[in-house]
Formats: C-alpha cells, structure tokens, sequence
C-alpha cells in the first residue's frame, strides 16, 4: 500500500480532490503546493493508515515506517537539514486532519526533534539563541501534554511562576537563559508527575507524536463529535508531517490566520490577524492581542498597533496575491493560516471559511456576479436552515448577555418583553401596546391566543415538538422551551432562574436560536429581506420545480407567509379558528348540545364566523390555491378541565357544573390521537361538515364577486383509512357544493383530497385515489402513526434513543425515509397509477426541512407546505433538490 504522499518543492503527489485520501489539510496543502506557492515540505499518512494502526492493535505497520523514513529523506533534501541532526536539525511539525475538520481532534505538535544538543545547534545556525530556547520550551509543552497526556496548566503555572519571579509581563520578554531555567523545570515536572523523562530521540519523538494522532481519532472528544456530526468511525484520520518555519525568529517574523474576505459581513475585503515573534496558536490563544492585517481594519479598529501592511509591505503584498490565487482557484471565502520567517511568506493552511448567513448570501452574489461562479452555484451555496437567522430580529452580538436560564431553541428569532404568566395577561397586554413574554411550564391549545399576543414564549418543561415549540415556530414566534434550569411559581406569579426572583412585569429577553434566556431589555438587529436575500430567492425560484405553500389559518399568518414568497395554503387547519376569542364558547355549546338540532343551533352561529375567515383568507390568497382541511381534533380539546375552568364555562353556557362535567367526562379518551377525530367526526355528526362546507362555498362565492380572482377551494379530509369515510364526507360535501353554487349562480371550481396519515390510506392508495382529487401527506401523524410513537409523549424517551444510538436523528423533525418515506413513496406510486396526475403534497413540520424537501422532489411530490416563517427555507431547499 502506498501509505505516504509527498509534498514540497513546488509539486505534490496528491491534490484537493484527495480529500477523502489525505484529509482536509494534507489535499490543500497539496493542492496549494501544485499551485506553485511556498509551503513548506512535508508529507502526508493517509487515513486509511488509521484504520491499519487499530487493525494492528494500534501499533505502526512496518511498510508505513519505511515510506514515512523516506518521505522525510525528501524534506531533508529540500531543506538542506537533517532530522535528528546536531549540525543543521530539521525541526517538523506534526498535525492530524481528517475529511471533515474535526475540533475534538489532536493538537498540533511544533519544534518536533528538538533536544538537548539540536537546540543549541539550532540557535547557532540561526544566530539567535533565545529562539532555540522558545522553540524548545513550545515543543516540550506541546509534547508533554497532547503526546505524553501532562496537564498543560503545570506547564503554564510553571512559566506564570517564573514570569512574575522574573517581573516580566510577555513570553517575548524572557532571554535564553531564563527559557533555558523554564525547560529544566518542565523536564522535572514531567519526571515528578509521569515518573519517564521526556524523550531525546527524535525518532521516537515522531512515532510518539504520529501514534497520538492516531490514538487521538478514538478519543472522547472526537468520538462525542463524530455523533453529533454524523461522521463514520470508519473514516480515520490523515497526520500531516511537515517542516517547521518559524515565526518566533525575531522581529522580522510573524503567524497569523485570516479570511480572503470579512466572515461576519461578507464585505470583500480581506481580514485577519497576526503576532510578531510568535508561533503557532499563539494568535487565537490570546496570550498577547493580535494586530490587523490590513491598515483600513486597523484604523477601523482604532488599534494603535500596526498592520501587516506597514510593517512587513513586501510579505503583505505577496500574502495579498495570494488570497486572490486562492479565491480563484477555491471559488469561495478561504480561511488561511500563514507564517513570515524573517521576512519571506509561508502558507500553512487554507480551507472553505465559515461564515455567519448574512455573510453567506453577500459572498455567494458578489461571486455570482463577478462570473466566478454561477447561479446554481450561488444557491447552492446557502445552508437553507441558515435563512432563519436572518427572518427574525436577532440579538446585536455587540450586546452584553446576561443569562438567567437556557433551554431548547424551539423556535429561531430573539424577543424582549415583561413577564406574564397567563395568556389572558398576554391578550389584555396587546391591547394596551405592551410587549410581553408568555411564560409557562408548557403550554396547551387554550393558550393559542396568547402565543399570538406575546412576543415571545419560554416554558419550563417540553421538547422540540412541544405544543409550545410547534405552534410558536408556526407562528415565527421566538421560543425557548424546557428551560429545566429555571423555576415557573405560577401561583406566586414568580420566575426564579440563577439564584434571581423575576416578578409579573419585570423585563426578560429569549434568544430562540439559542435557547438562552436573559435578564433585561437586550439591543436587537432586524432583518434585511431585499438585497442578497432577495437576490438568492430570485435565483432559487427559476430553479425549482415543486411550488412552496404555507400552512397557515389566521389573515396574519398568511399575509406574513405572501410577504415569504408562499404559493398557496396547503393546510388551513380550521380547528384552530374556533379557539379565537368568545368562539370556544360557542363550539363548546355545540360539543355539548344534547342533540342533532342542538348542535345545529350552535353550528348556525359558528357558519358566519367560518365563512369571514375563509373569505379574508381567499382574498388574501388572491386567487392562489386555499387547502382547507376539516375538523380534525378530538372534540374534548375544546373543553374545560380543572373544576375552575369548569365552573367557568358552566357559567358562560348556563349549565349546572356537575352535569358539564359528567359530560366532559363522557367525552373522555384513553387514546385521544387515535380515537374520535378527524373524518370520523364528520361521519359521526355530519352537520358539522356540512357547516364547515358552506362556510367554504359561500366564502368562494364572496370572493369570487368581490376580487373577480377565481377561487379553487381544495378541501382536504384528515384521516382517512378507507376509501369509504372519504366517500361519505365527500358526498355531503358535494351536496353542499350542489345547494350553494346552484344559489349563487356562478361557477365555482373545487376539489376534495384526504390527507395521507395511516399506513392503511398509504396502503390503499390506489382505491383511495379514485375519489381523491390530491392526496396531501400530513407526515405528523403519519409518523406518529407508523412508529406508533405518540408525538405528545415522544420526547420523553427519544432523546434517549438518539443519546444510545437506537435513531439517528427525531422522526418528527426530519423525515424517516425508509420507513415513512417508503409509504409515501407506495402512495404516491399506486395513487398515481389510478390517477394520473393526481396532485401531491406535504404539509406538516417536514414541509420545511431541508433534507425532507430533498426527498419529496425526488418523490415528485408537487408542492410542499411549511409554517410561514419557513417558506422562504422552503423555497431554496427545494431549488437545491432540483438543481
Ligand atoms: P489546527 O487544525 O488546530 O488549525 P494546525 O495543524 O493547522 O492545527 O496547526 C496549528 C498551527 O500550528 C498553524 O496555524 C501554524 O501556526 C502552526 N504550524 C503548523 N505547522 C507548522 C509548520 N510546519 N511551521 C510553522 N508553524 C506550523
Ligand atoms: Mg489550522
Ligand atoms: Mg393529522
């Protein structure tokens, strides 16, 4: 097996696209090898040597020594120096870099091969002892802990002693002999503490430093990160052996790191920082404070250091080029670290920056626009979940945070406002123009119309699919959910978190992103959704082929979802237009009616509540298809609980309390989700259907007259397992259908579709179809429905299951393919073979994920609907799944 590539010398064995070979760092330092720009020489293990080291019960195979021994042979001729050396030492670094850069990964090991003869040989040959001595000191310190595994902090309490003993402030301050006294008293730490000296062979120094690398791929840190990141075990790591340079020699040398342009703008202008007389990790360890490359950032900086550019102009100039080179060649932002020995450049990585969504866009249209790369590219470019950093307000990062508490970050987007505990506070708050915080332990259906007032909500207890997190994210409301490290007194009205006693009316801030909550009023940005977001939508939107709804109920929410770029309601979910204001009064009536002609006295006073709905709806639609899906929860959601409550509304109904809750009673059930909803409540009492359908024609017929925009109502019937039920609801529809439009003498188009949620109607798609017009995939329940895992109860125990590795990531909130995907897929297939053409969708929490958007085109669904705040997410993922 070839184990070792070469680099060095103006050429190198691999390139960038050996990525998967020789790591991240080891394919660019090739590639910027191959690039004709100064590297140092080195060479490269690849990773499937790690594998070779575990299947060797972690020690080095023979062949690898062999090929690494003559890899540095060619670093020996390059340079002119010889490893191990007592004349002219090659001094080498040593550094892991897997495919993905991995943070949990080994450090750096620098000065490699020095000892005690090399260093003094190294000073003399670099006319600089107190160098030798720093780079000695560094290499110790470097090797003690990450390959001999000795607290770094004896290290530096060692130097901090010595340091104040001396009275020197900086590193930089300490001559050759006091460095020569602090290495002296490391060796003998390292004695004390490890009871081995540290090692003066070279030799065995490398297969030290290389054999921790490869121990370091199953460490815990890395081991917690591939988890997190999904990166397989299988992959290894790669270890990059390479010549030192060094930017510790004195006043002419420097390190540094920088991006070729601003991450945190996307301004194209280069940015970046660096320290004179110094090495490796010095710049970002914040021993000293790093200088400005550039003199325009070091004024706008208001640093009195100088820049690169005045201090070293010719390096500068050439580092300069370079970034452009770089650019050209990458057709991206790259992060480069680079090194100045006495004046001449080194480049010692490059890589694809990181950088902040705001910044992402900028970079992508600037670079579209100067043709160095292309649309399609442009849109490629953007992480689409990236995209709800910039729909919310978020907070200035310039703002001094002070954390009281921290939860999930349930729904994106930061928001100020006072404490109140109930949404009846919440409501009346609106209405006097005050901004508050709904703060609960979890919230519940009742509480919709404070969610809508607040500006915010943090509860104490709940997951990510919480009622609180759900409905907040569909509302583009910022929440915090399960917040466990704060205290909800709801009879005191108190919120106690870190120790603090917060009342009714004093001021909280919630970072949503974040999860965190904090004390007081907290500065804000606000969003920016022309310019190169606008630009990146544009340029999306001529790429896709799925079109993008909304799910939406209330004029706000679909107004908000027009403004985003929605297509279309695809799922207007009626029930939640009934808990509005005195309507639960009235639907509470009907629930409790004793009879058929009981109810239809309520239904009668809920029909123009219903048809003003959908008519603002329509016209807001403007002509745009409307999904309206019938009643769908079970009916007890209506109904009080607690004895308040239900003395309450036995009050508002005029009952006697004891008969309310014998009823309350009788409609209770043990398995709510799977009991009397959906379709069969229309089959059960069908005059609430017929209701809920005249409120749909006659809205039409309004709408029609008054915006002259025909309106094509899709109404959808939840829950259907048999091809029956959706026969039944479907006839009382069209006789409602026949009675209105008949009435109002104009031509009303409609269509009546079931939503695809059990196995069973996935199943039996094909029978289905012949008398759905389009099937549209509610992939919440279907979910819930084919794990015969309860949405409600489920974060009890999936955290648990993705902590143990039983599921990869939450069914709920991104799409299991093989299992539910597999039904979609079946359903889609057989609804078609009956009906070509039928129209597809997705509605539910999915219709927003990037990577199940990805798999409704491949599916070739037609459209996919998603929370408001999401469409635009919606819009770019689904022209990344096209292009
Ligand atoms: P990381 O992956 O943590 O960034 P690197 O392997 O890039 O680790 O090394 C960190 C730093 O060590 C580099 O930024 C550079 O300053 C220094 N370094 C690495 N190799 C060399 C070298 N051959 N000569 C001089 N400095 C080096
Ligand atoms: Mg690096
Ligand atoms: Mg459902």
């Amino acid at each position: 097996t070839k184990w070792v590539y070469t680099f060095g010398g103006g050429k190198a064995e691999g390139a960038a696209v050996d990525r998967d070979l020789l790591g991240g760092k080891g394919a660019n330092l090739a590639e910027m090898c191959n690039l004709g720009l100064p590297v140092p020489p080195g060479l490269t293990i690849i990773t499937e040597a790690c594998a070779g080291y575990y299947s060797h019960g972690r020690s080095i195979p023979d062949d690898l020594k062999a090929q690494v021994r003559a890899g540095i042979t060619r670093i020996e001729e390059i340079t002119g120096r010889v490893f191990g050396d007592n004349q002219r030492p090659l001094l080498l670094s040593v550094r892991s870099g897997a495919r993905a850069s991995m943070p949990g990964m080994m450090d750096t090991v620098l000065n490699l091969g020095l000892n005690d003869h090399s260093v003094q040989a190294l000073g003399h040959d670099a006319g600089d002892a107190r160098f030798a001595w720093d780079s000695y000191r560094r290499f110790i310190q470097m090797y003690g802990d990450v390959v001999m595994g000795l607290d770094h902090e004896i290290f530096e309490e060692i130097l901090e002693d010595e340091k104040g003993r001396l009275g020197h402030g900086q590193d930089t301050e300490l001559s050759a002999v006091e460095w020569q006294h602090v290495i002296s008293l490391y060796k003998r730490a390292i004695e004390e503490e490890l009871g081995e000296s540290f090692p003066q062979d070279p030799e065995v120094q490398l297969w030290g430093a290389i054999g921790a690398v490869f121990a370091s791929w199953m460490n815990a840190r890395a081991i917690t990160y591939r988890h997190l990141h999904n990166i397989p075990a299988e992959w290894g790591t790669a270890v990059n052996v390479q010549a030192m340079v060094f930017g510790n020699l004195g006043n002419s040398s420097a390190t540094g790191v920088a991006f070729t342009r601003n991450p945190s703008t996307g301004e194209n202008e280069l940015y970046g920082e660096f320290l004179v007389n110094a090495q490796g990790e010095d710049v970002v360890a914040g021993i000293r404070t790093p200088q400005n490359i550039t003199e325009a950032s070091r004024l706008a900086s208001g640093s009195d250091k100088p820049s690169l550019e005045k201090l070293m102009p010719e390096a500068f100039e050439q580092f300069c080029t370079i970034c452009e080179t770089l650019e050209r060649h990458y057709k991206d932002m790259q992060d480069l670290e680079f090194t100045i020995e006495r004046g001449t450049l080194w480049m010692l990585q490059t890589r694809s920056g990181k950088r902040t969504a705001k910044a992402a866009l900028k970079i992508a249209v600037d670079m579209a626009e100067a043709g160095l790369i292309t649309r399609h590219q442009a849109v490629t470019r953007i992480d689409p979940a990236s995209l709800d950093q910039l729909l919310h307000p978020t907070i200035d990062p310039r703002a001094r945070r002070d954390i009281i508490g921290s939860g999930l970050p349930a729904s994106p987007g930061a928001a100020t406002g006072e404490i109140v505990f109930t949404s009846e506070e919440a409501v009346l708050a609106e209405k006097e123009g005050r901004k508050v915080i709904l703060v609960r332990v979890e919230t519940s259906p009742e509480d919709i119309h404070g969610m809508h007032a607040a500006e915010g909500i943090l509860t104490s207890r709940g997951g990510m699919t919480s009622h609180a997190a759900v409905v907040a994210r569909g509302m583009g409301i910022p929440c915090v959910s399960g917040a466990g490290n704060i205290r909800v007194d709801l009879r005191n009205e108190l919120l106690i978190a870190a120790g603090m006693t917060l009342k009714k009316g004093d001021v909280i801030t919630i970072d949503g992103s974040s999860g965190q909550v904090l004390k007081g009023e907290i500065p804000m940005l606000q969003p920016e959704l022309s310019g190169d977001f606008g630009r990146i939508m544009e340029w999306a939107d001529k790429s896709r082929r799925m079109t993008v709804r909304t799910n939406a109920e209330t004029p706000a929410d679909a107004r908000a979802a027009r403004s985003f770029g929605a297509e279309g309601i695809g799922l207007c979910r009626t029930e939640h237009m009934f808990f509005e204001g005195e309507r639960i009064n009235v639907m509470r009536e009907m629930i409790l009616a004793a009879d058929e002609a009981g109810r239809r006295i309520a239904l009668d006073k809920l029909l123009p509540m219903q048809r003003s709905d959908f008519a603002e709806l329509f016209s807001i639609m403007h002509g745009l298809p409307v999904t309206i899906r019938l009643l769908d929860p079970p009916l007890h959601e209506f109904l009080p609980k607690t004895d308040e409550e239900i003395a309450d509304v036995a009050g508002v109904l005029g009952m006697n309390p004891a008969d309310l809750r014998q009823r309350v009673d009788a409609l209770h059930e043990f398995n709510p989700m799977l009991g009397h909803r959906g379709c069969r409540l229309a089959i059960s009492y069908p005059e609430i259907c017929e209701m809920q359908a005249r409120a749909i024609f006659e809205a039409a017929v309004e709408a029609a007259r008054e915006t002259g925009a025909p309106v094509v109502p899709e109404i959808m019937v939840p829950l259907v397992g048999l091809k029956s039920e959706l026969d039944y609801v479907k006839a009382c529809i069209d006789a409602v259908a026949k009675e209105v439009i008949g009435e109002a003498g104009i031509e009303i188009e409609y269509l009546v579709g079931t939503m695809i949620e059990l196995p069973r109607a996935a199943l039996r798609a094909h029978v289905i179809a012949e008398s759905a017009d389009f099937f549209s995939f509610g992939t919440n329940d279907l979910t819930q429905t084919t794990f015969g895992i309860s949405r409600d109860d489920a974060a009890q125990f999936l955290n648990t299951y993705i902590q143990k590795g039983i599921v990869e990531q939450d069914p709920f909130v991104s799409l299991d393919f093989d299992g539910v995907g597999e039904l979609i897929q079946i359903a889609a297939e057989r609804g078609r073979r009956t009906k070509n053409g039928l129209k597809l969708g997705i509605c539910g929490e999915h219709g927003g994920d990037p990577a199940s958007i990805r798999f409704c085109e491949q599916t070739g669904l037609d459209y996919v609907s998603c929370s408001p705040f999401r469409v635009p997410i919606a819009r770019l993922a689904a022209a990344q799944a096209a292009i």
